[in-house]
């Protein structure tokens, strides 16, 4: 029972560092006007980020939105979408039919506002992250290689919802590209949200990636980018694992 208890004054107080005190209690439920409050749940506190395989709790193809993975938890082996389309973006790569639309509408505004970007990378398999992983080790050893690239099961692009972007006319800096600025202003909009923000490694467990975008869906976007969260501590609030 102490147990218990401390462990729920942990998350409140993780928690209520990001969010008011009083969103931290029951479920996600619709109020007046169209807006949805989301209160959060969590059995234990985000775990400190740490190397283990264990694998992740929501596996079905249809909890994309909600499947937690990070340096902890992975995907199995075997799982790969049935539903992966070409992206017909500059760049190429496949995503999951159902984060097409959406995509297709965020290259369509950002090019509008003089932001336009071209796809890095997409869908990656569990082989595909093996060998990406392996290669980087070899490169640069072990420790360095684990705080810049997955392991395999453990990568978001093994969903087929994840997009690493550039900017169209391959300017680097991404972050301070107009890509790069537009896309942390607006992608939320079109459903997807950025994975590794700045100054947040000790709760995602990786480094600013300003150019990773995972899919989950407007609705669930609008959710987190409201709430502060990162999609870690968002999944783990909501679920705990
Ligand atoms: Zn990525």
């Amino acid at each position: 029972m102490r147990t218990r208890i401390a462990r729920l004054l942990a998350t409140l107080l993780v928690a209520s560092a990001v969010l008011p005190f009083g969103a931290v209690s029951a479920s996600v439920r619709p109020v007046a006007g169209g807006a949805v409050r989301v209160n959060l749940v969590a059995a234990a506190p985000l775990p400190t980020c740490a190397y283990r395989d264990i694998v992740t709790a929501r596996t079905a193809y249809s909890q994309y939105a909600t499947t937690l993975l990070d340096t902890i938890y992975r995907l199995p082996r075997a799982y790969f979408p049935p539903d992966l389309v070409p992206t017909g973006l500059t760049g190429g790569g496949s995503i999951r039919r159902i984060a097409l639309a959406d995509l297709l509408a965020m290259d369509r505004a950002a090019r509008a506002a003089g932001a336009r970007f071209a796809i890095a990378s997409a869908f990656r398999s569990y082989n595909r992250q093996a060998v990406m992983f392996n290669n980087r080790v070899a490169l640069v050893g072990k420790a360095a290689a684990l705080r810049t690239v997955a392991r395999p099961g453990h990568s978001e692009h093994q969903l087929g919802t994840a997009i690493d972007v550039r900017s169209y006319d391959r300017r680097t800096p991404f972050a301070t590209t107009r890509a790069g600025a537009w896309m942390k202003a607006n992608a939320w909009k079109y459903g997807w949200v950025m994975s590794y923000p700045s100054h947040m490694a000790s709760v995602t467990c990786y480094s600013y990636e300003p150019w990773h975008y995972r899919y989950v869906g407007r609705s669930e976007a609008k959710l987190i980018h409201d709430s502060g969260l990162t999609v870690r501590q968002w999944i783990w609030a909501r679920f705990g694992s």
